[in-house]
């Protein structure tokens, strides 16, 4: 058993002064004011000495990083899983883009198959694929030669039990709304992106089980005043979830401003959409097939597209703070409760709470990363 004490504790959303945990057998065992907290003779003590303890973070959309890419080699997810606690990430879903599905099934082996012994790190939950359904004109960095339309068959061995937790497809495809209503009912998540949809081939994507929507902004239609599109629909429609890209660069910062006032908490979901420079010095990276140039600050094919991120995901957390001056409660759902709830794991992961996952991130008031738990262990600590 293990205390941690002295700490403020975000549940995220409620604040709790001089709080204290109780992990015991990898689960959260008791949560309050630490008076109130038992602390059994025999329980280790961590004093988090002030610092705030916050959920895990969870990534639902991570094509790789530390100089290496899940599509290109699915079996770089757990060397590169267990760097992530460095960032608060204690959990995530391995992106593998656009390639033949071979690579995909590659990649659901690799996170069915568990964790590899003396593993210490983030958790993958399962992949997010993310396409081969796309829409060839917002394919982004994509492949053009594997893009193809979807169909049952193709999906016939997706579900959450083989390792996958997502998927984004351009739903006004033909034959998507059928793969969508399958998925869905499968626990599947399904997101929109990469897609040209218009407003009411939106709807219709919602109305099939679409409850996501991958990087609004990025690889899709912009909201025009008679055109809302797929934009429009993913603000303005109660349903789906909605991951943003929050490094300033895939959509403005006075976007990010606009997004959050109009989603709020529940329904923003920050991602990273980090691929394989993240961590690594400005040069050259595989993003699936394509080589990326990649600088101090963003990610690009020679053509000049943006080819992913080196966004990490306590930065993206500062940004949203920043950017929009929320309270810390509310910027912390978006990367722990809200992603959570939005693949179904909301009963044991994304909070602090009895019973829950013991994943926990120490932060220093101004939101770097002290220290990150994984199931009630301590896999990360900073310099
Ligand atoms: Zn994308």
């Amino acid at each position: 058993m293990l205390t941690i004490t002295n700490a403020t504790i975000y549940t995220p959303t409620q604040r709790i002064e001089r709080g204290a945990v109780l992990l015991d057998a990898g689960r959260i065992a008791a949560v309050g004011p630490a008076d109130h907290v038992p602390c059994p003779p025999d329980a280790q003590v961590i004093d988090a000495d002030g610092l705030l303890l916050t959920p895990g973070f969870i990534d639902l959309q991570f094509n790789g990083g530390f100089g290496q890419d899940f599509t290109d080699d699915p079996t770089a997810i757990w060397p590169v899983a267990a760097q992530l606690p460095q960032h608060g990430v204690t959990a995530f879903l391995p992106t593998i883009i656009t390639a033949p599905l071979e690579k995909s099934a590659a990649g659901q082996r690799v996170v069915t198959e568990g964790r590899p012994a003396g593993y210490r790190g983030a958790t993958p939950l399962g992949l997010h694929i993310e396409g081969p359904f796309l829409n060839p004109t917002k394919k982004g960095a994509h492949n053009a030669n594997y893009l193809r339309l979807a169909t049952l068959d193709a999906v016939a061995d997706w579900s959450p039990a083989t390792g996958v937790r997502l998927a984004t497809l351009a739903p006004e495809l033909p034959g998507a709304l059928e793969v969508i209503e399958a998925l869905s009912s499968r626990g599947v998540l399904i997101s929109a992106g990469h897609s040209a949809a218009t407003y009411d081939e939106a709807l219709a994507g919602f109305d099939a089980g679409v409850r996501y929507g991958t990087h609004l902004f990025n690889a899709m239609p912009s909201l025009l005043a008679r055109d809302p599109g797929l934009v429009g629909a993913l603000l303005t429609d109660d349903r789906p979830t909605v991951g943003l890209i929050a490094d300033g660069i895939h959509t403005h910062p006075a976007m990010i401003k606009l997004i959050w006032q109009t989603l709020g908490p529940r329904r923003l979901n920050l991602v990273t959409d980090a691929m394989g420079a993240l961590g690594m010095p400005p040069g050259t990276y595989l993003l699936g097939d394509y080589e990326v140039i990649v600088d101090d600050t963003c990610c690009r094919l020679a053509s000049g597209s943006l080819a992913g991120s080196i966004l990490a995901m306590d930065q993206a957390l500062r940004n949203l703070v920043a950017l929009t001056g929320c309270p810390l409660e509310e910027a912390l759902q978006t990367i722990t409760t809200t992603p959570a709830r939005a693949i179904n794991l909301d009963h044991e992961r994304g909070q602090i709470a009895e019973g829950y996952v013991a994943d926990l991130v120490l932060l220093s008031p101004d939101l770097h990363v002290r220290g990150t738990l994984v199931g009630g262990e301590l896999v990360y600590t900073a310099e």
